[in-house]
């Protein structure tokens, strides 16, 4: 049983599927003017944690991220650089991969752009002005109306009074109410547009993940996330857009998860105070382990602070629990290989150290799953790896020491509580960026055999230019060719 706090009921709820062994979530993604920074990283890696635990007790998870590839602040970017929206949408896209990929964050099954998602979003506006919960302006705008929807500012449990006193509001006139929001922009000169019913222009920011979702999630799904800033009023015009447009207030997001804040040294980040970091910075430093370490040891909702002193003392605890693991490898390995049984006597075991290790590895794998039960509270669940990776010690200790040996049913009990700890060091997404995998030195094998034989065949039609690229390219990249009697061999310089 899964408790999490909802955000809509504002309590703790038990999760209930829509649909049995599934679950379904939307997370809002970045919009890709700049570099994630620190604060920007917490949704998605708090996400992971959810989807693989989700995933590791025998859920089908599917997980919809997207990329406001169309805003202001992309046009501006691409204005001040001289260049296109979608050149300065691509890159910090990849920025965003690259960095992700140091987090050990898994990829979602989709990222929808708003720029591939036209036609969905234009049908979505259409139902609501033909519903009336939109209108047209003379300009070619399309705004939403707060007014027309009773059940507006469910979410964040705003009155309309408080939003106008709350929420810094533009003075626009031709709105009905100063609450309203643009689902639609009229082109201006100079900006990306598209063709719809009411003039060439652009979409509004939050009528997207509408649109997205529905398409990929379809009108119900079980969970809605993002940064708890998103709640006001991204996250409530969401809910406005999609209920009405689907005329069902049951639609829509089931369940409603926010993350907390990141701030810099107890202070807001922002660039003017000059404390704003981006991942890219703190992976300079730091592994990326050590700082998915060190985002997922505090629980999502709790407020996150982000200092190099503790960064730093979330790299000593990362790897203290790196030792364990380490230690758990090499008993693996020994029992693996079962060097002990070559020409060795066993030394006198009077007890089966090796039993209280996994009944204690069980226990604490059953505490670790109630903590993510609990409203995926890594914090917890990453203090019974702790008593895990002291007790793991121990045993490694006594068997450094000669005192045991991970033989018979211990050898059996041991690849037991290496599983536990691997379960547990994945969930939390760690120790993955350890070494490479088997299957992908496979695979560099066979890319390493094709790329050597488009050199032989290039060398044999004397077409030296392209055999001579091949191996300066190699080189450059740290490959070295030798020609042995065997055929060309290649080994890392
Ligand atoms: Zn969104």
């Amino acid at each position: 049983m899964i408790q999490f706090y909802n955000t809509m009921s504002r309590s703790k709820e038990i999760f209930k599927p829509l649909k049995a062994g599934e679950v379904s979530i939307y997370c809002c993604g970045v919009t890709p003017y700049n570099k994630p920074h620190i604060g920007n990283a917490r949704p998605f890696v708090t996400w992971d944690v959810i989807r693989r635990y989700f995933a590791r007790i025998g859920y089908k998870v599917r997980y919809v991220q997207n990329f406001t590839d169309v805003d202001d602040k992309i046009i501006a970017a691409a204005n001040r650089e001289g260049v296109s929206w979608s050149e300065i949408a691509d890159r910090y896209i990849r920025n965003y991969f690259q960095v992700m990929d140091a987090l050990n964050v898994q990829p979602a099954d989709v990222y929808p752009k708003v720029s591939e998602t036209i036609p969905d979003i234009i049908a979505m506006i259409e139902t609501l002005v033909e519903k009336n919960f939109a209108y047209r302006l003379d300009n070619g705008d399309v705004f939403y109306s707060v007014e027309a929807d009773k059940s507006y500012g469910k979410l964040s449990r705003r009155k309309f009074e408080d939003m106008q006193a709350g929420a810094r509001v533009e003075i626009d006139d031709r709105k009905r109410h100063p609450m309203d929001f643009a689902l639609w922009k009229a082109a201006k000169p100079g900006e990306p547009a598209w063709d719809s019913p009411w003039g060439k222009g652009r979409p509004g920011w939050h009528i997207e993940c509408s649109a997205m979702s529905l398409k990929y999630l379809g009108e119900k799904f079980d969970f809605h996330g993002g940064g708890a800033d998103l709640i006001f009023p991204h996250h409530e015009n969401e809910i406005a857009q999609s209920q009405c447009a689907l005329g069902d207030e049951n639609s829509f997001a089931q369940y409603w998860v926010h993350n907390g804040f990141i701030t810099i040294d107890n202070t807001k980040m922002s660039k003017s105070a000059g404390n704003f970091f981006t991942v890219e910075d703190i992976l300079r430093k730091y592994p990326g382990e050590v700082v998915r370490f060190f985002l997922v040891q505090t629980h999502y909702r709790s407020p996150l602070d982000f200092n190099e002193e503790r960064i730093k003392e979330a790299q000593i605890s990362y790897g203290r629990l790196k030792i364990a693991y380490n230690n758990l490898q090499e008993l693996v390995k020994q029992i693996e290989e079962d060097k002990f049984l070559k020409g060795k006597k066993d030394p006198m075991i009077t007890l089966s150290p090796a039993g209280g290790l996994v009944e204690g590895a069980e226990r604490l794998l059953s505490a670790f799953d109630d903590a993510m039960n609990d409203d995926f509270n890594t914090a917890l669940a990453i203090s019974y790896m702790f008593e895990l990776a002291r007790d793991v010690n121990a045993y490694y200790n006594d068997y450094i020491a000669g005192k045991i040996l991970p033989r018979g049913a211990d050898a059996y009990m041991i690849m037991r509580v290496s599983e536990v700890f691997t379960d547990m060091a994945s969930t939390i997404g760690i120790f993955e960026n350890v070494e490479e995998t088997a299957a992908d030195s496979e695979l560099v094998d066979k890319l390493m055999k094709i790329i050597v034989d488009i050199r032989q065949y290039a060398r044999k039609n004397k077409n030296w230019t392209v055999a001579d690229k091949i191996r300066d390219d190699l080189k450059a990249a740290g490959i070295i060719l030798e020609d042995t009697p065997q055929g060309v061999k290649w080994k890392q310089a």
